[in-house]
């Protein structure tokens, strides 16, 4: 191991890429806390949510918002602070950046430009959900969000309807219910599924079964919160 992935403070002209807590404040990593303390500056994709964060380490350093609309030119910035020997630390709003989040640019500008990226892992909602699901995690498809549109979801569900993999998906609040129909009629009310709702939070809940099943135990909860679908391999039985 080098120096850079035991010492626990910030280096000179490395970024840093830090996994941040998924809803429970206390999984934030003692390495993750102290890049964080250490950074130079802080890249974070909305500033209050970072700043919530630190607040409750008691931490205090500059930050730097980049987010989808303008993470071309935050990257450019960051790539000429990092070169001047600044330190950086890349956070999301929650989990691993760049997993359906952004992050990617800032990475690839750095990589593009010879620049060490050093990751600091922590969570990352579909890990948590893989790992506690029972559905088969020796191999997975990470697919991230779906497109909006039904017949674009549908044909996603269709096309995919063999895979050997257990397919994972994040979905949001307002489509979550549409989408576990779609799961039962496209692929049959018997496909195992792992519906996983507000990890680490009061209110975690996990539906694990036939989709069929899934679908009627759901029906009477509430929507709200974030999710994680799994699809378990045709065939699989719990
Ligand atoms: N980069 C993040 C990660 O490592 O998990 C994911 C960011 S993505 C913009 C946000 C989505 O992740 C949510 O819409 C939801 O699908 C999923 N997610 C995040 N936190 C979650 C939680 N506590 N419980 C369930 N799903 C969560």
């Amino acid at each position: 191991m080098s120096d850079v992935n035991t010492s626990l403070t910030a280096q000179p002209g490395h970024c840093y890429v830090v996994a941040t807590p998924i809803g429970n404040l206390s999984d934030l990593s003692e390495r993750a806390r102290s890049i964080l303390a250490s950074a130079s500056v802080i890249a974070s994709e909305d500033t209050r949510t970072t700043g919530a964060l630190l607040h409750r380490y008691g931490l205090h350093r500059p930050l730097v918002a980049y987010h989808e609309h303008n993470e071309l030119e935050a990257a450019d910035m960051l790539v000429a602070r990092l070169a001047a020997g600044e330190s950086v630390a890349v956070v999301s709003d929650a989990g691993t950046p760049g997993l359906s989040d952004p992050g990617f640019r800032v990475v690839r500008a750095c990589r593009r430009r010879g620049l060490p990226v050093v990751p600091v892992p922590g969570p990352c909602a579909a890990i948590a959900v893989l790992s506690a699901s029972g559905l088969p995690t020796n191999a997975f498809f990470f697919a991230g969000f779906l497109p909006h549109k039904t017949a674009a979801r549908r044909t996603f569900l269709e096309k995919h309807r063999a895979v050997e993999h257990t397919l994972c998906l994040y979905e949001s609040t307002h489509r979550i219910e549409a989408f576990v129909a779609e799961i039962a009629e496209v692929l049959g009310a018997a496909r195992v599924v792992c519906l996983a709702k507000e990890v680490t939070k009061l209110h975690e809940t996990f539906l694990v079964g036939p989709v069929g099943e899934v679908e009627a135990r759901f029906a009477p909860m509430s929507k709200k919160g974030e999710f994680v679908v799994l699809i378990a391999p045709d065939g699989f039985v719990l």
